[in-house]
C-alpha cells in the first residue's frame, strides 16, 4: 500500500500533484529544450513546462529510417515529464509530474 504521508518538498514552494495532462503551451515551452542527437536517438534536456523541474528525455529514434523515403517530414517526439521530483499521487512506476506533449523536431 502506498502511504499518503506528505513529504517535505524543499525544491518547490508549490508542489504539484501528479496528473497526466497536456497543453498546447507545453510543446511551445519545450521547444527551448537542449536537443542533442546521440547514438540511437535524441537526448532532450530542459525544464518541464508543467512542474518546472529539470528533466532529461531520451527518445529512441525509430522514425529516421522510415522518414528517409518521405522527405520533409518532421519527426514528432512524444515526450513525458521525467523529472526526479516526487510529485504526490505518482503511481509506483510513474515518474515526473505526468505532463506529456508532442515535440516536432526541426531537421536541417
Ligand atoms: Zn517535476
Ligand atoms: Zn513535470
Amino acid at each position: 500500500m502506498v502511504s499518503d504521508v506528505p513529504t517535505p518538498n524543499t525544491a518547490h514552494s508549490s508542489p504539484l500533484r501528479y496528473e497526466e495532462v497536456t497543453k498546447d503551451e507545453f510543446a511551445e515551452l519545450a521547444a527551448k529544450f537542449e536537443f542533442r542527437e546521440i547514438i540511437g536517438g535524441y537526448l532532450l534536456r530542459g525544464i518541464c513546462p508543467r512542474c518546472g523541474d529539470a528533466m532529461e528525455y531520451f527518445h529512441v529514434d525509430e522514425t529516421v529510417r522510415d522518414a528517409q523515403r518521405q522527405t520533409a517530414q518532421k519527426p514528432i517526439i512524444e515526450m513525458v515529464c521525467t523529472c526526479v521530483v516526487a510529485h504526490r499521487g505518482q503511481g509506483p512506476d510513474a515518474h515526473g509530474c505526468g505532463a506529456f506533449w508532442n515535440l516536432s523536431v526541426e531537421e536541417e
